[in-house]
Parts: C-alpha cells; sequence; structure tokens
C-alpha cells in the first residue's frame, strides 16, 4: 500500500502509532522513512506478548513500505545465548516477517558507545563513582550527590580507562551520567551508564571488562541505525527522557519513541524470568512444550502464524492496558484452521462395528473431502472394509428421542461411506456392549447415492485391518486461575489436568503426515503431528478443540 493510499485510509481504521506516523509524513518528518526495529534480549524464547511487539514494527513497517531492524539487545553477557538467537530469529521469520538485511546486535555499537561515552565525560556530562551500591541508592532516594560527582575530566578519563582495561575489579566504580540528583523522574538522578563485568560476551569475548547498561546502549543503538519510530511497550515511558538527554548531549540524530500497551493474557504468563523457572523445574518439558505461551511452543501445537497475527490486530494497538480473553486467541485459531485443515478421521474410544452384508476380505476405497470450505483441495482415499470402529459414544442401546446416532434398528451415514443400519449388538457379561452387527445399504454410496433414504446422523469411522493406532495429547489451559499469581505463588496455580494422553485409530492417510499439516479430526479438534512422533508411532496434539468449552 502507498503512502497515498494510507493517509486516504479512513483514520479510525488506524492505530494510534500509524496516525502519528501520517503527521509526520505530513510534515516531512523523518523525509518520508519509517523504519522500526524489534529489540529482544536473548535470555529466552519469544512469547505471546513479544508477538504483539512484532506484529506493530514489522506491521507497522510493512503498511508504510518501510523497513525493519531485527536488533538483539545483548548487553548483558551473563544470560544470553546463542541457542536463543537463533530461536528468536526462526520465530520472527515463522511469524510471517523479515528484517532488513543482516540481524544486528547492541554488541556491535559497543565502539561507538564506549567512544560516546567518552565524549560526555570531556563534556562534563558523566563521571566515574567509587561509592558502594548502598550509598548511591541512598543518596539517590535523599537528592544527594556523590562525593565524586565532581572530579576533573580528567580523572574520570582516566578512571573510565582504567574500568575499560581491566585495572578495576568488579563492583569498585561505574560510569554514570551527571543529569538531576533532584529529578522527579528517577531515572534521570545520574543514571548508572557502565558497569564492569570481567566476562566473556557470546560474540565479542574477553575484548571488554566493562559493559553498557541498557538504558544506555538502546537509545543510541536506535540513534546509530537511523531508526524513526522506536516502537515500544508503556513501561519505557520514564526512560524517554532519559534517552533523549543522552541523545540530545551526544548531538546526535534522534528517533521518536512511541509507547504503546502490553499485551496481558489470561491464564496465561509473559514474563520470560517466569516461563525459564517452568522450564527449569521441570513443570513443562521445555520452551516448546505446547501448553507454553512461547511461539515456539504454538508452532508446535499447531497454531498457524495467521491466527497469531490476526489475534494480535483484534486485541488492537492503544495506550490502554488492556487483558485479553485466550477464548479470542483460540477463537482465531479455529476460524484459520477451518480454512485451511485437512478433515480426516480418528477413533478415540473404539468400538467395533461388523459389517454383515460386506464381503469380508474386501477393501473398498472411498473418497473423502480433504476440505469443503477450500476449494481445489482435492479428496483422499479411505478404505473401507466389513470391520470397523466407530465411537463408543455413536451407539445407545436404548437412546432418547431424537438420537440421531446409531441404535438398534436405526440408521446413519458413514462420513464419505455408506448409510449403515444397525441389526443387532453383543453384550458381554456384565451388559456392555462389545460389537455391534450392521448391514450395508448398497446404493447409498456417498456422492453416488440413489436410495433415497434420508438419515440424520453421520459418524466418522476408521477400518478395523487399516486404522494406525496413534497418540493424541489433549491440552488444556496450563494455569487454572485467569491470573496466575493473583493469589499467591504462581506456581500454586498451576493446573495439574493441563496434559491428557490418550490413545485413538486414525485412517492410514496420516501415516503420511508431516509436521507443517493441520488436520481437523472430524468431531474431535484440531490436531498436528508433533515431533515426538518416530516411524512406529504417531503423537498428535490437539491444537484446539472444534468448539470452545468442548
Ligand atoms: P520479559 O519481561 O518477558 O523478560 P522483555 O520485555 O524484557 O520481556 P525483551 O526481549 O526485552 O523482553 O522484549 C523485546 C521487546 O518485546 C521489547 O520491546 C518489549 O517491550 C516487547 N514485549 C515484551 N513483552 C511484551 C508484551 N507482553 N506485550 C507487548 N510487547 C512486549
Ligand atoms: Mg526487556
Amino acid at each position: 500500500m502507498s503512502d497515498n493510499n494510507l493517509n486516504e485510509e479512513k483514520k479510525e481504521t488506524l492505530n494510534f502509532i500509524e496516525q502519528i506516523i501520517i503527521e509526520h509524513n505530513k510534515t516531512g518528518k523523518f523525509e518520508g522513512r519509517v523504519h522500526t526495529r524489534f529489540p529482544p534480549e536473548p535470555n529466552g524464547y519469544l512469547h505471546i506478548g513479544h508477538a504483539k511487539a512484532i506484529c506493530v514494527s514489522f506491521g507497522i513497517a510493512q503498511k508504510f513500505g518501510g523497513k525493519t531492524n531485527l536488533r538483539f539487545d545483548d548487553t548483558n553477557p551473563d544470560t544470553e545465548e546463542t541457542e536463543f538467537v537463533e530461536g528468536i530469529k526462526r520465530d520472527v521469520r515463522w511469524l510471517g516477517f523479515n528484517w532488513e538485511g543482516e540481524e544486528l546486535y547492541a554488541s556491535n555499537y559497543f565502539q561507538t558507545l564506549y567512544d560516546y561515552a567518552v565524549q560526555l565525560i570531556n563534556q562534563g556530562d558523566a563521571y566515574v563513582d567509587f561509592s558502594s551500591a548502598e550509598v548511591m541508592d541512598t543518596e539517590k532516594k535523599a537528592g544527594k550527590e556523590s562525593q565524586y560527582r565532581n572530579r576533573s575530566v580528567a580523572e574520570n578519563l582516566s578512571d573510565f580507562e582504567k574500568m575499560r582495561i581491566g585495572e578495576y575489579e568488579e563492583g569498585t566504580c561505574v560510569l554514570r551520567a551527571k543529569i538531576d540528583m533532584n529529578a522527579d523522574n528517577w531515572l534521570l538522578r545520574d543514571p548508572l551508564l557502565y558497569r564492569i563485568k570481567k566476562m566473556a560476551h557470546h560474540r565479542t569475548g574477553d575484548k571488554w571488562n566493562i559493559y553498557p547498561m541498557y538504558d544506555w546502549a538502546h537509545g543510541q543503538s536506535d540513534s546509530i541505525e537511523g531508526i524513526t519510530h522506536s516502537l515500544c511497550t508503556l513501561e519505557f515511558e520514564p526512560h524517554r527522557a532519559l534517552y533523549d538527554w543522552c541523545i540530545q548531549k551526544l548531538g546526535i540524530y534522534a528517533p521518536q519513541q512511541i509507547e504503546f500497551s502490553r499485551l496481558n493474557v489470561n491464564y496465561t504468563i509473559t514474563s520470560k524470568r517466569k516461563l525459564k523457572e517452568l522450564v527449569e523445574k521441570g513443570h513443562v518439558k521445555g520452551w516448546d512444550d505446547p501448553r507454553m505461551p512461547t511461539i515456539t511452543a504454538m508452532r508446535r501445537r499447531g497454531y498457524t502464524p495467521a491466527s497469531i497475527r490476526n489475534f494480535i490486530e483484534k486485541a488492537g494497538v492503544s495506550k490502554r492496558e488492556q487483558q485479553i480473553d485466550i477464548s479470542l486467541l483460540d477463537f482465531c485459531v479455529r476460524e484459520d484452521l477451518n480454512k485451511v485443515a485437512t478433515r480426516a478421521m480418528c477413533v478415540l474410544d473404539p468400538i467395533k462395528v461388523i459389517i454383515t452384508n460386506f464381503p469380508e476380505g474386501k477393501v473398498e476405497m472411498m473418497h473423502v473431502e480433504n476440505n469443503q470450505e477450500m476449494e481445489g483441495s482435492g479428496s483422499h482415499d479411505v478404505p473401507f472394509s466389513a470391520e470397523i470402529y466407530i465411537e463408543q459414544d455413536d451407539f445407545m442401546v436404548d437412546p432418547p428421542k431424537k438420537y440421531f446416532r446409531l441404535a438398534p434398528g436405526q440408521m446413519v451415514r458413514l462420513k464419505g461411506a455408506y448409510i449403515i443400519r444397525c441389526d443387532h449388538h453383543v453384550t458381554d457379561a456384565e451388559g456392555k456392549v462389545t460389537e455391534i452387527h450392521c448391514s450395508y445399504i448398497e446404493n447409498s454410496r456417498s456422492g453416488e447415492d440413489t436410495s433415497g433414504l434420508k438419515v440424520k446422523g453421520t459418524l466418522h469411522w476408521v477400518s478395523a485391518a487399516h486404522a494406525v493406532p496413534v497418540e493424541l495429547r489433549l491440552y488444556e489451559r496450563l494455569f487454572s486461575n485467569p491470573e496466575p499469581g493473583s493469589s499467591d505463588n504462581y506456581l500454586d496455580d498451576l493446573n495439574p489436568n493441563s496434559l491428557q494422553i490418550t490413545t485413538g485409530y486414525a485412517e492410514p492417510f496420516l501415516k503420511s503426515a508431516k509436521l507443517e499439516d493441520r488436520f481437523q479430526f472430524m468431531r474431535i479438534g484440531y490436531f498436528c503431528l508433533d515431533s515426538d512422533s518416530t516411524e512406529s508411532k504417531l503423537v498428535f496434539n490437539r491444537t484446539v478443540s472444534l468448539k470452545e468449552g468442548f
């Protein structure tokens, strides 16, 4: 979409950030450029909250024909791992977004940031402080200036150099910006710019003994990259004054930061620290456990990128704190899967049906439509034979009125195949039905039915001799409290029944399923193959049930 079209688009259909950009474009600010970035810290996997930040930053740039950088904020050597870098890149791509050029790293700018710090010291805008953390904290609260605040530029330059070359031990001193110890905004009370960490960094190795604070690296990184609109969540609002101060003192290019509210979803945790704890303490099987709200888990569970993007779109972009109902996500997933999932049959609680008038040993191929919602999706073959399985639930010896499934003397259609009539059933000593005997109506084959019979019920089924046993993993919410941790420890709110493992019999066509395939197991739910599957054992995840509350 070109800028002109966007300007003509009705204002109320645009979110507030898009409206700001249109105003910028009118006044020529940033010369009509739109260049955003997504700046994750590589200390964990991305979650549904990050999906919002991704959709907002990449989505807005896309809309205005702009660009988006992927920049890893790797300022903290403690917690960052290459595994997370690769995971994040994969997740962003999977969500459907491409960044500009190679991925970037805040660590690319360590030298520039160091030079900037030297510039501030030379200007008398930064100083090395040897006070203890406790003293600095007390002084901050009291609005009292540090005894090291007014030392000479030469002393500060020399001490900063000693910090850099490793002459001072960790915790000895820090570099602070000289702003205002009485500022209402606490972040302006001489914030830390550098601390000593004698630790190797995943990209710069042993080169540095000092590492920039996030707040020092962040704004300047945006400036260096020529970002126009630094889109971020509301908690960064008070940081903006600090970023602006740095950029103004350095006299460098100034991006504009715009904050929007975080995505919060009920029954869900969107804190990396807590998600990490769930993984490390074994409450889930890993970052990609399909119950997790991470992108990697949602992918494994069978959610589609389109359904996640659509969910974010529906949740909206504003400054209002929001809590979104998780059922909106389920809705979006169902809506998309309904369009794309291949219909297949799987029986969970089998009971055997013998078609007494169908020749023993004969196999007839039925052609079942892959997806009635998608034109040209084709069909696949389902073998039909004299012994099939249906769900136990689909048969009743003594049914109530308006029971349209199978019952003595009653007829149903087998999906994609014939109409059958129940003639007889076999029970064991306890009276439990063990087998149902039916006859099929010869001229009632689906698609070529000339029987003239009208039946109300259609059942899913599989041929007993051909069906493949499968493991089905059914997921419920990971937490049973809508606000995990609201009462006490969020770990106490874990839902003990969040995973149920059951088995089923699936039609043989599913042996060729691939990880990216999406299925609707008729009347049961949407499923996808799980990566735990082997040649001899197929495992399917239930992505979502067919209807809410199932
Ligand atoms: P966490 O609190 O889970 O550690 P974070 O914000 O520290 O998350 P980052 O890797 O720094 O993790 O996040 C990258 C970007 O994603 C940031 O700009 C942040 O604002 C955004 N983000 C994180 N959580 C959410 C959320 N729940 N909703 C929207 N954006 C989010
Ligand atoms: Mg962060």
